[in-house]
């Protein structure tokens, strides 16, 4: 490819609506254009990439024995009321009228058109298990599509559905496919943890997430992982095990205390001199419209959705101090916020794991201007009945399955995997017949991949200052070759006979034949981020190339009949360090 002829532009400025550093670099390098919220055209650059990432999913697919096919995008109404989910689904799924008057979906995923499918096709256990796949555009109409393709609404996906005749058979489909992902991402270049992400407590089926840990500030979620073992969730879900605090507070007699308009944590270790672990702390959350007293230690902070899915309510806010006010009179809390204690109250009560071991500690009695102090379970008051994992995890915390150390970085969710069961062949009435003749649900899996977002993230993974550092697997280019002096007909020459050996040898490159200064070439193959550089230029009086890598930033000069064969073990070594 020559530069003069690529459609690309870069941008010296960064877009200001652009927050995350893959969003910026994509807009700045000319790899995306936006049309709309959330909906971009993927420029040549950016599309080479994508075919780079579809084209391992594809090998590894078919590999593992998935089959691809393509379905449409436009979906009828039926059959999403069949599965359910036309109502269930929400704002998300785009619904468009057609002429007719017929509502149709643009698919978000695929599971009602690929269950009817199979339903109609597969009739006998001797035609499973099957795994199909495709790579396709699918539309959500994100509440929120932000950080450019990370989270966008049109967006490139890999979803794949398997079916099997037994739970066996598809422990066997799930267990090929979180191999083949593990393979995938590592093909991209990209190291990925495999977190478990249903909540177990409210008994949803198995379903990993991958996440790439960015090591940056970017990314959706918070991710606790391991610095000894493979361990890694969501800090939604991150278990672990709290370092020994200093639970015995300096309280030697159990008592009321005066504490006038002390209400807070911080304020009660100010009065006190205490540290916040000698406190039980009572917070008040309104779940599914009813009061529910948390207690927590001191120094702790609850994670709402694992206090929602411990008494398995829908909906889950902490209470305003009014309404904590109101609350009083109904339900006999007796004092103002900052004072609430879970003592002869009527409500749910659940404790977080970390009140077990206090002693000696501080709590609210639901008396205002007053707290207990010198507190022991079991003496003036009680250890709630419910006990559970309610608290945010913390970097710092042991590991709950070894005995290292958890650190947080930002994830994003790249891929996931799920075992659905028969959630769908169930409500579609999707039967195959077994052996003894009988009909049968299927027994499905569905895998997902985020094919823009895996590009996305795999910049937030690697990039410098200057711009992308792609890996070799998946970069648009391999190679680029920069005549500083297009106008220097010698240079130009040898260029020109580089970029022929080097095409001759299948490595994909770019000539920066344009007539701009070398500042500007140099400045632009570091941004679009090309994983190997070779310049043309002062050093060819003594016959010599510039050869740079991009990832390192490793600098070899060699003789210009050296180039290409030095080009072909870059390549190799960074391929097989992928
Ligand atoms: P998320 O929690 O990030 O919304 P999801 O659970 O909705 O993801 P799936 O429905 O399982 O994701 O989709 C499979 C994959 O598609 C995800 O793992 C992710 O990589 C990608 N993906 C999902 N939503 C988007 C989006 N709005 N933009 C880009 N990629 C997406
Ligand atoms: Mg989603």
């Amino acid at each position: 490819m020559r530069m003069t002829n690529l459609f690309f532009a870069t941008l010296r400025e960064t877009p200001s609506d652009a927050e995350v550093v893959s969003h910026q670099l994509m807009l700045r390098a000319g790899y995306i254009r936006k049309l709309t919220s959330g909906v971009y055209t993927y420029m040549p650059l950016m599309w080479k990439v994508l075919k780079k990432i579809s084209n391992i999913i594809r090998e590894e697919m078919d590999a593992a024995g998935a089959q691809e096919l393509l379905m449409p995008i436009l979906q009828p109404e039926e059959l999403w009321e069949e599965s359910g989910r036309w109502q269930a689904y929400g704002k998300e799924l785009m619904r468009v009228q057609d002429r007719h008057g017929r509502m149709n979906a643009l698919g978000p995923t695929h599971e009602e058109i690929i269950t009817a499918l199979v339903r109609d096709e597969i009739k006998s256990y001797r035609q499973l298990p099957v795994n199909l796949y495709q790579i396709q555009d699918k539309f959500r109409d994100e509440i929120r599509p932000r950080f450019g393709v990370l989270r966008g609404r049109e967006f490139l996906m890999k979803d794949a559905y398997s079916f099997d005749t037994s739970e066996e058979g598809l422990e066997t489909s799930y267990q090929k496919m979180s191999e083949a992902y593990t393979r995938i991402f590592k093909r991209c270049g990209l190291e990925t943890r495999m977190v478990r992400s249903d909540s177990g407590a409210i008994g949803g089926s198995v379903s990993h997430e991958f996440m790439v840990l960015t090591k940056t500030a970017s990314g959706e979620n918070d991710v606790l992982y391991c610095d000894t073992c493979t361990y890694a969730a969501n800090s939604n879900r991150a278990e672990s095990v709290m370092p020994p605090a200093q639970t015995d507070g300096k309280f030697s007699e159990a008592k009321e205390a005066e504490t006038p308009g002390v209400k807070s944590i911080e304020d009660l270790t100010k009065f006190f001199g205490i540290e916040p672990s000698c406190i039980c702390k009572t917070l008040v959350y309104i779940a599914d419209n009813k009061p529910v007293l948390a207690l927590i230690r001191g120094d702790r902070t609850v994670e709402e959705i694992k206090l929602k899915n411990v008494i398995n309510a829908n909906e889950i806010r902490i209470a305003g101090n009014a309404e904590i006010e109101e609350l009083t009179q109904k339900f006999g809390f007796n004092a103002q916020p900052g004072f609430i204690g879970p003592k002869g109250i009527d409500v749910q009560i659940v404790g977080d794991e970390s009140i077990k071991e206090l002693k000696n500690f501080v709590i609210g009695i639901n008396v205002t201007n007053k707290h207990f102090v010198g507190a022991n379970w079991g003496a003036e008051f009680n250890l709630p009945k419910k006990i559970a994992d309610i608290r945010l995890a913390l970097a710092g915390d042991f590991c709950s399955e070894c005995d290292g150390k958890l650190e947080i970085t930002k994830g994003i969710e790249v891929g996931n995997i799920f075992k659905l069961g028969t959630k769908y062949s169930e409500k579609m009435k999707a039967n195959f017949t077994d052996e003894n003749g009988k009909e049968k649900p299927f027994i499905m899996g569905c895998y997902g991949i985020g094919v823009s977002r895996t590009a996305a993230a795999a910049i937030e993974r690697y990039h410098d200052k200057d711009g992308i550092q792609w890996n070799m697997a998946i970069a648009p280019y391999h190679a680029v070759i920069v005549p500083v002096n297009v106008k220097d007909e010698f240079q130009m020459g040898i260029a020109e006979e580089l970029y022929k050996r080097l095409i001759e040898k299948n490595i994909e490159t770019v000539i920066d034949d344009r007539d701009e200064r070398p500042g500007v070439k140099f400045k632009d193959a570091d941004l679009i981020g090309f994983p190997v550089r070779i310049t043309a230029g002062k050093t060819l009086s003594e016959g010599m190339v510039e050869i740079k890598l991009r990832s390192t930033g490793e600098m070899f000069k060699v003789l210009k009949d050296e180039a290409v064969s030095k080009v072909v073990e870059l390549i190799k070594q960074e391929l097989c360090g992928s």
